[in-house]
């Protein structure tokens, strides 16, 4: 089962994908995750997009692409893969749709495994929790200016990749409110994974 979690920061997105890959044994792939790896151990990479990132830039669309279509030709990949902070433009969506349909997939909803599901959150609320998590974890790229920054580019990039995906019919869309606790999500996404004939 292929899972393509969007969702804007804040959303729940990384709580939710590890709740998935926990059920699925199926590998979690984060591009922020592997992005901030880089940055840590200080890679060529990593020392390109530190200032980026830590501004809440996107990274540079030639990198993030490769990186990430490379990762999803690993073996673990097989059996599927919860993907967790890519897409983030219409390119990057259709190059992902590019290498996929290369791997032979078909994009029809209850024909594949592959599915597109959209975790829906008010930016206050998303905004509100990406400040405690500020304070928690102290996150470079958590600060106020770095997060209106994220959740602007969120929206400037969402409408278009939802109508991309929509269009192929392979989209759920997940409420989510501030009330909402992670295993009520989850078995929402559940019950969508359910309809769709993908469980
Ligand atoms: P995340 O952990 O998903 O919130 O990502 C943290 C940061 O990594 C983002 O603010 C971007 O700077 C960078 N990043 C992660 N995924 C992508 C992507 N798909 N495209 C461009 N930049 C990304």
């Amino acid at each position: 089962m292929r899972i393509i979690l969007l969702g804007a920061q804040g959303s729940g997105k990384g709580t939710q994908a590890k709740m998935l890959v926990k059920e699925f044994g199926i590998p979690h792939i984060s591009t922020g995750d592997m992005l901030r790896k880089n940055v840590s151990d200080e890679t060529p990479l990593g020392l390109e997009i530190k200032e980026l990132m830590s501004q809440g830039f996107l990274v540079p669309e030639d990198i993030i692409i490769k990186m990430t279509l490379e990762r999803l030709t690993l073996p673990d990949t097989k059996n599927g893969f919860v993907l967790d902070g890519y897409p983030r433009t219409l390119l990057q969506a259709q190059e992902l749709d590019n290498f996929l349909l290369d791997l032979d997939l078909q994009y029809k909803v209850g024909e594949s495994d592959t599915v597109v599901v959209s975790l829906d959150i008010d930016d206050e609320i998303a905004l509100k929790r990406l400040l405690k998590r500020f304070e928690q974890e102290q996150r470079s790229d958590d600060n106020e200016a770095s997060i209106r920054r994220r959740l602007e580019q969120h929206h400037a990039n969402f409408k278009d990749i939802l109508d991309f995906y929509k269009d192929q019919d392979i989209l759920v869309s997940i409420k989510a409110t501030e009330h909402d606790t992670p295993d009520i999500v989850y078995n929402r996404i559940k019950d969508a994974l359910l309809k769709l004939g993908v469980l």
